[in-house]
């Protein structure tokens, strides 16, 4: 609904864990998540607004780097029990698998008219030079933020980190140092915050119908794997990865635009994967550009053999949305259309 004149904006902040509430352990000096419940006193900008900011906090916290896909569904059941009762939501979230989490999240979720903002920092919040607050602050801004209409500026699963706002499913963690974690390289920033937050409208996404209801996908199938081509990579690795009985689909991280070794036992080992029903999907290794299998003959050969385009997309992205595919339809030739189309704005096409 849109707001009545003089209503609060209300944003719900959703503390994971990750650095960004973690203190150092006295015992043996590891940083470990702390209890963030008094999130308000942490962060006293936020009283400035004229906001209701809420909190919740999981249990357990975790260090990102023990993020699951039951986790995702947590989180997507979380913000759809509570959808109705808040303008936008701020997911707190280690950096580690941040782009992970904001892929899949941005598939589990259908129709949204409401911000879904990750955020996090390089430094815990506590210390003197912390990213946090800045990052926190300038996120629940835009999760607030309306157009003229009063809809939501950026009704989107997003990422805000060191300045910009990025699409979550376009999102890649650069630096373990940098306070500039993130890069979308492949789609200019969502958003800029400067001494005032210019947006880039043309490439905000909108709802079909600003009054539908949330939908929430969270039946995933995580039988994926993935295989990083490399110069050496023998034909054992490639066979248990491309052929392990358990899995439905391989990312495969080839070279440049789309490149693979021409080797015979190689191409043995994708027809073979292809003839079985496999979703193979052809992912760039390289940070930005895409894939396009019918500029080489090493590429030409994958795509001769079934192996599906990925285009544009990030390894991360891919990943969520076979989880989401895999889970919705037990039809891999269904999948694989559905993976050549842009779905949530993962790739440019
Ligand atoms: N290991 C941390 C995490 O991802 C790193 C961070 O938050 O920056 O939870």
């Amino acid at each position: 609904m849109d707001m009545e004149k003089g209503q609060k904006s209300s944003i719900l902040l959703i503390y994971t864990g990750g650095t960004i509430g973690m203190k150092q352990d006295a015992s043996d000096l590891t940083l470990k998540p702390f209890d963030f419940s008094q999130i308000l006193d942490e962060v006293p900008e936020l009283k400035k607004f004229a906001l209701k900011v809420d909190s919740y906090t999981f249990d357990p916290l975790i260090d990102s780097s023990d993020v699951e896909p039951v986790f995702w569904q947590r989180l997507a059941e979380l913000i759809s029990g509570k959808y109705d009762d808040y303008d936008g939501f701020i997911v707190l979230h280690g950096t580690d698998t941040m782009a992970y989490s904001a892929s899949a999240l941005s598939f589990m979720l259908d129709g949204l008219t409401k911000p879904v903002i990750f955020t996090g920092s390089q430094l815990p919040i506590g210390v003197p030079r912390t990213d946090g607050k800045e990052n926190i602050i300038s996120a629940v801004e835009i999760a607030s933020a309306k157009d003229a209409d009063g809809h939501a500026m950026v009704p989107e699963v997003c990422i805000f980190f060191n300045s910009y706002l990025i699409r979550g499913n376009r999102a890649v963690k650069v630096s373990s140092e940098d306070f500039r974690a993130f890069r979308s390289p492949n789609l200019p920033a969502l958003a800029e915050a400067g001494i005032s937050i210019r947006y880039n409208t043309d490439l905000i996404r909108h709802p079909l119908d600003w009054y539908q209801s949330l939908g929430v996908n969270t039946k995933l199938d995580t039988r994926v794997s993935i295989l990083k081509i490399h110069p050496g990579i023998t034909p054992q690795v490639v066979r248990d990865i491309l052929l392990g009985a358990e899995t439905r689909a391989v990312i495969i991280e080839t070279y440049g635009s789309g490149n693979a070794p021409s080797r015979q036992w190689f191409l043995d080992a994708v027809g073979e994967a292809c003839r079985q029903g496999k979703v193979l999907v052809n992912v760039t290794q390289c940070l930005s550009g895409k894939v396009n299998m019918g500029i080489y003959a090493n590429g030409k050969a994958l795509q001769d053999a079934g192996v599906v385009c990925g285009y544009d997309s990030t390894t991360e992205a891919a990943l969520g949305k076979l989880f989401y595919l895999l889970g919705k339809s037990s039809d891999n030739e269904w999948v694989k259309a559905m993976m050549t189309k842009n779905l949530k704005g993962e790739i440019s096409k």
